[in-house]
């Protein structure tokens, strides 16, 4: 699916609405009315517009959470990241679709609408963008890893343990 189809189809109020700066072309989210990049902020009055972030980002740092707060306690251990979007906002959320630990700085994701929590049996449930990575991941344990490693180059005569 593609990305602007996913938009249209996700509900507005959880689109990753932001708001961009006409004199200095920054983006914010959430958005802004002025914008306090613009050494003037009056020069921004009126030049404020909407501008939808694609939700393409990479992690910039993250943290591994065991102890979750309550009404998280399934998602354990998860990884929490601060993501750098493309158009520049970096915004903290959940990395999903991934094994906590295989989370790396820089992995490339994808922001993605889930279920952020539920209250109660017949509560509300809470709705909001998490990531997903973007990328193949390659687990060194994994067997399709090793199948896409280059093939062991041939013994050198160096140091062989299987002598
Ligand atoms: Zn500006």
């Amino acid at each position: 699916m593609s990305i602007a189809r996913f938009w249209r189809e996700t509900p507005r109020r959880y689109n990753l609405g932001g708001s961009r700066c006409r004199t200095c072309q920054t983006v914010y989210f959430p958005p802004r009315a002025v914008c306090p990049t613009c050494t003037q902020h009056r020069q921004s009055l009126g030049r404020m517009e909407p501008f939808q972030l694609s939700g393409d980002g990479e992690v910039v740092t993250y943290t591994v959470v065991h102890d979750a707060a309550e009404g998280f306690e399934m998602q354990t251990p998860y990884a929490l990241a601060i993501v750098r979007t493309v158009e520049g906002p970096q915004l903290t959320g959940q990395v999903v679709d991934i094994d906590a630990n295989d989370v790396r700085i820089g992995l490339k994701v994808r922001a993605t609408f889930r279920k952020l929590r539920e209250e109660g049996a017949a509560g509300v449930i809470h709705y909001g963008y998490k990531f997903a990575p973007a990328e193949r991941i390659t687990h060194p344990s994994a067997p399709e890893a090793r199948d896409r490693s280059p093939a062991e180059s041939p013994s050198t005569g160096k140091g062989g343990a299987r002598a």
